[in-house]
């Protein structure tokens, strides 16, 4: 008799556990399988994945349920992928179910889902028309497109996620959508129809001209798809039913991909550059020692190039590669390059695709087919049987955390699979994130560093100038536009040049500042910005809880200028227009991409020029390569600056640096212009003078002073509900209980209870805790415990934690 450890699909913190099955005669059950068992009292019938196999138990054998069914062969996951997830649950306080669901794609887990029903006769659809949320609007019309009823994931797979669920939630209480009860929903493999001839028996009437035709071509075409015969040939359904049936033609089903390559040039392979050659030898040697390698190189140095080099190098050894960019959405670019490189060999995953094509991506992957996986955060999962290499590219990128559970960070999951499966690890990017040139610079973890400091053929590094806005307004401009960013618009308007204009707002970042002097409020504990409470009119550091009342004047100058920050990007545009002549302009925020794609549709607008300037919020100043970009015009550089978050210079640094490697990338020089009202600020000064090193050196030296990452470790604790006084008071017994499993260990300090920065989401207060130690096991453990103790499970509010996170919101 056998056994089978499973861990059932329910998730939940009382069946985070192994359990034991018997295996049925008849039955070949494997490790990885995923299985159908009976569960809970009621033997409700549950997905589980088998993670391992026993010949005797000390359980009773009698007392024990046997597996139900094995709906398919497939192996879902490798012995080494299951080894990740058990790391992953110690991690990060996952469940095993969270990490496996977090492992593979959507389609494969047997779930619920909803059915959405538009109210037809809904008053409020006229109303809804005029003048209301791009979003809302977007989603009724897909609605109406859709015959009026689509599926949860139908709704996921055309927009995007954050905006979809405001927006369906507001259509919901307005009485225009509908939700249904729910229903399942399962994996599909997509079959694809082929028609052959069965001549002997076409006997067609010469008046049956349609069935004629459909004879003929599929008498030269034999396997033709009946889509193909649909589209080319508008042969409809009718006529391929009634030859069908009188045996005319046969069907036969095939499986099929649904995601339909864009056919690309193919790029050749370029001739590295002496220093991308030195680069490139520097790298392989790490490797050989079996080190890690963090490739810092500046904006325009080649580091695609080198990536493709890497990846080929892996594939003649007959391994494979996983590369990983921050969001596909907003780098079409990288795609195209690697799959006009490997051709279909390249696996694309990303947020982008529906789930039915990300799980036929998937499938390529796992049965051999694609012997690349390129995508977002998610595809460190990808299922090779024989990694060589993983790439990730971009490695500062917050994306790479995942804020929802299980909360991992893409790059230390990279790192442990490489560790397991024996393959190599490339972190790359202009700006690298403190945490990982310490690790570099430190030969921690493993991790050595390789570094190019010039562009590919010396191509120069565009000219940064910074420009101080409290002069602006002493000079009577009260523009937006300081009056060297306009003139510099206008020169390269005059010789039809392209411009970015970027405006970096985060919607939480309501803090204080004197336009008159620069002045902001900061924390005298904790180093970092106070952040505004219009209720109550105050001030309050979202680390250690301190506030203050907000000043009438200005505390260091006295002005009255002392106001909050807050620019739009709608009023950037008409700003713009109003000012240089109605230039056709694009604009990219929240607002204009709401469906899936519409990013890809604004940036190639911008990249076939059907316009002259692209205005948007911080996605676009990431990796993009456009020739024709004389001018960057960063407009608020402040609200990032300003950030409640001790990562602030560091993110100012990466966001300038970034958005100003857009500029001058063709063959005319590039011209950046940042507007500020602090512009003595070091990570400006560095940024300006492509000087990531001294940065680096002041950023690290901040850190161990205040002994931020990456000299400790955080835990971050947030609790949140409806009502206020329960959530203060859940935060507050919340820190009396983290005292308490501290005991007497000094190392552990307890920042909070204090209001999150974003203090109020969809009606929920939010109050957040931070615990913080020198070692991480030490914050896990009080994480873990705490987890445990009983009084969170309350109806009123819920707890959400995460370790070492890179927001704290
Ligand atoms: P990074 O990723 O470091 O910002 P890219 O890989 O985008 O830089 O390279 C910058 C530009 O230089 C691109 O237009 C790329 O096509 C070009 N390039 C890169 N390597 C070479 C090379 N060896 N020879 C010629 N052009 C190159
Ligand atoms: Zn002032
Ligand atoms: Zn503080």
């Amino acid at each position: 008799m056998k056994i089978a450890q499973i861990i059932v699909d329910n998730k939940c913190k009382e069946t985070d556990r192994v359990y034991s099955y018997l295996i049925p005669q008849g039955l070949e059950i494997k490790i990885g399988h995923r299985v159908i068992v009976p569960f809970g009292r009621a033997n409700k019938k549950i997905a589980g994945y088998v993670v391992g196999l026993k010949s005797n138990t000390e359980l009773e054998i009698n007392k024990l349920k046997a597996i139900a069914g094995l709906p398919s062969n497939d192996i879902f996951l490798s012995a080494d992928m299951l080894k990740l997830i058990k790391w992953m649950r110690e991690k990060y306080l996952c469940y095993y179910i969270e990490a496996i669901h977090g492992a593979l794609p959507a389609n494969i887990r047997i779930k619920n889902t909803y059915i959405y029903e538009l109210n037809q006769d809904s008053k409020n659809i006229d109303l809804l028309k005029e003048g209301n949320p791009q979003a809302l609007m977007d989603v009724l019309e897909f609605m109406e497109e859709n015959g009026g009823r689509a599926t949860k994931e139908e709704l996921r797979d055309n927009f995007n996620d954050n905006i979809l669920e405001n927006a369906v939630k507001k259509l919901i209480k307005l009485g225009v959508l509908k939700r249904h009860q729910k229903v399942k929903s399962q994996e599909n493999i997509m079959y694809e129809r082929f028609v052959y001839p069965d001549a002997e028996k076409a006997e067609i009437p010469a008046n049956a001209k349609k069935q004629r035709l459909l004879m003929d071509i599929v008498g030269s075409k034999p396997g033709i798809s009946i889509k193909a015969l649909q589209k080319d040939y508008a042969i409809g359904k009718a006529t391929i039913d009634n030859l069908l049936s009188k045996g005319f033609i046969r069907i036969e089903e095939k499986e099929a991909y649904r995601l339909v390559p864009e056919k690309i040039q193919a790029e050749s392979k370029k001739i590295l550059t002496k220093e991308q050659c030195r680069a490139f030898g520097e790298i392989e040697e790490c490797f050989k020692k079996g080190r890690h390698v963090l490739l810092h190189g500046v904006t325009g140095s080649g580091k695609t190039e080198i990536y493709l080099q890497l990846i080929e190098a892996e594939l003649k050894k007959g391994k494979q590669g996983i590369v990983l960019v921050p969001e596909i959405s907003l780098t079409p670019q990288m795609i195209r390059r690697f799959v006009s490189r490997f051709g279909d060999t390249v696996a694309v995953l990303h947020s982008g695709l529906s789930n039915g094509e990300k799980y036929d991506e998937w499938r390529r992957i796992a049965e051999g087919k694609a012997k690349v996986a390129i995508g977002a955060r998610s595809a460190i999962f990808a299922p090779f049987e024989k990694l060589g290499i993983i790439i990730i590219d971009e490695e500062h990128e917050n994306t790479y955390k995942s804020e929802t559970r299980p909360k991992y960070d893409a790059r230390e999951v990279a790192m442990k699979r490489c560790d397991i499966e024996g393959a190599r690890l490339l972190l790359g990017s202009a700006t690298p994130s403190i945490e990982s040139y310490f690790k570099a610079t430190n030969k921690l973890n493993n991790m050595a560093l390789v570094s190019i400091n010039t562009r590919v053929n010396n191509k120069v590094m565009p000219n940064v100038k910074i420009v101080d806005m409290r002069e602006e307004l002493k000079a009577g401009n009260k523009s937006i536009f300081s009056h060297s960013l306009a003139e510099e618009i206008k020169i390269a308007l005059g010789q039809k040049d392209q411009i970015i204009l970027f405006l970096n707002r985060r919607g939480y970042s309501t803090f204080v500042s004197c336009r008159s002097c620069g002045f902001v409020a900061k924390c005298p504990n904790c180093n970092i910005s106070l952040t505004y409470h219009a209720k109550g009119n105050y001030l309050t550091c979202h680390y250690c809880g301190y506030s203050r009342p907000n000043p009438k004047e200005c505390p260091s100058c006295k002005s009255s200028y002392i106001k909050y920050f807050g620019i739009g990007t709608q009023r950037v545009e008409r700003e713009f227009q109003s000012t240089f002549d109605d230039i056709d302009v694009l604009r990219m925020d929240a607002d204009t991409t709401t469906r899936k794609n519409s990013h890809k549709l604004i940036l190639d607008k911008f990249r076939n020029k059907e316009a002259s300037v692209l205005i948007g919020t911080q996605m676009i100043g990431k990796g993009h390569d456009f020739s024709d970009v004389t001018l960057v015009g960063i407009i608020t550089s402040d609200t990032y600056l300003n950030l409640p978050d001790f990562r602030a210079g560091e993110k100012t640094f990466q966001m300038v640096t970034q958005s100003a490697g857009r500029a001058g990338r063709g063959d005319k020089p590039g011209t950046v212009i940042i507007q500020t009202y602090s512009p003595e600020h070091y990570s400006l000064l560095y940024a300006k003078n492509h000087d990531y090193e001294g940065f680096y050196k002041d950023e690290i030296k901040m850190r161990k002073e205040m002994n931020y990452p990456p000299f400790s470790h955080l835990g971050h604790i947030v609790i949140s509900g409806i009502g206020e006084d329960a959530v203060v008071k859940a935060a507050k017994e919340a820190g009396r209980s983290l005292n308490k499993l501290r005991g007497d260990n000094s190392n552990i300090e307890i920042w909070g209870p204090s209001p999150a920065p974003l203090s109020r989401i969809n009606n929920r207060h939010r109050w957040q805790l931070v615990l913080k130690s020198v070692k991480e096991e030490e914050v896990l453990k009080i994480l873990r415990d705490f987890n445990n103790s009983a009084f969170l499970n309350s109806e009123e509010v819920s707890v959400s934690m995460d370790i070492n996170p890179l927001n704290m919101l």
